[in-house]
């Protein structure tokens, strides 16, 4: 099990041979033999979004910020990496072949450039030279979460209050105020692993929201259930709480005491994970009891806030 594990990663770009300098033309570029400081800037230049240079710098095919290489075609008609290959070499502007064209005074203007970040909108204000943006995105703090729904293919995102009233309003889950819950799960036919069984149930406690995952999988070939809780937050926030799961009958039990998962970390990296209470299918169905042909499992739990 590796609980915690959804810091920022090291985001490999095209890009990252360009340090951030403070001035482009200091830069001793190795692999370049033309053009060389094409464009010379003293100091930084903030731009924003309605900035004619930043529309510039918008790729025209998928308009995404451009990075080095930075491609154009023989006309000067440019292009990002990505879509370079995407187009198979014509420029979708004047339907020339692209060649292999790089536009260096474009990549020193953009070098030369700080920007906002681009959850400007969500509440940040940080503002980054142009090649450092990227990597402060991947982690930046006010950047929207994904829906944590795991039944579908959900696509939305959005900060915590946006995506709990998306759950309970889109996708029904229900939300109980409270630190301590009693759930139970009741499945009548438990062999079907391949339809898993799967279950998201929102809790409202210390002004915070989390989620509880209910779900049957196949580690190897054995038919398991796992219950865990994520919570609507970040990774630090997170380690603030605590909570325990339960589940027995007949004087036996199961008791898992774990560190609820941000919702940045997937539902799926957490389950290979393991981080949750896993109980076998056959110990389930013992817990069921009844004649094992119905899952009726009840879980109770409890969150609390750590010191
Ligand atoms: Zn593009
Ligand atoms: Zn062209
Ligand atoms: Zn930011
Ligand atoms: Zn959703």
């Amino acid at each position: 099990m590796a609980p915690g594990g959804s810091e920022c990663k090291e985001v490999v770009e095209s890009h990252s041979a360009i340090a951030d300098t403070d001035i482009a033309t200091t830069k001793s570029e190795s692999n370049t033999t033309t053009m060389k400081s094409a464009v010379s800037f003293v100091g930084k230049h903030l731009i924003h979004s309605d900035n004619g240079v930043y529309e510039l710098l918008k790729c025209p095919v998928c308009t995404n910020l451009m990075y080095p290489p930075i491609h154009q075609c023989p006309n000067g008609h440019t292009l990002c990496s990505n879509c370079k290959t995407r187009v198979h070499n014509c420029c979708p502007t004047c339907r020339y072949d692209l060649g292999n064209i790089r536009c260096l005074a474009l990549e020193k203007v953009a070098e030369s450039l700080e920007i906002p970040c681009k959850y400007q909108n969500l509440g940040c204000h940080d503002i980054f030279p142009y090649y450092s943006k990227l990597k402060h995105e991947q982690c930046c703090w006010f950047r929207p979460y994904n829906c944590p729904y795991v039944g579908s293919e959900c696509s939305i995102t959005g900060d915590i209050p946006t995506l709990v009233a998306h759950l309970t309003d889109d996708h029904k889950v229900d939300m109980h105020d409270g630190c301590t819950f009693n759930h139970r799960y009741v499945k009548s036919n438990p062999h079907e692993v391949e339809n898993a069984t799967w279950m998201l149930t929102l809790f409202n406690c210390f002004g915070r929201q989390f989620c509880l995952h209910f779900e049957a999988f196949q580690v190897g070939m054995a038919p398991v259930y796992m219950a865990f809780l994520c919570f609507m937050g970040d990774n630090n926030e997170a380690k603030k709480f605590s909570y325990s799961l339960e589940v027995g009958c007949n004087g036996r039990k199961l008791i898992w005491q774990g560190i609820p998962r941000s919702i940045r970390d997937s539902h799926r990296k957490v389950r290979d994970s393991q981080d949750g209470l896993i109980i076998q299918r056959n110990l389930a169905l013992y817990f069921s009891g009844g004649d094992r042909q119905e899952l009726k499992l009840r879980v109770t739990g409890r969150i609390w806030e750590e010191e």
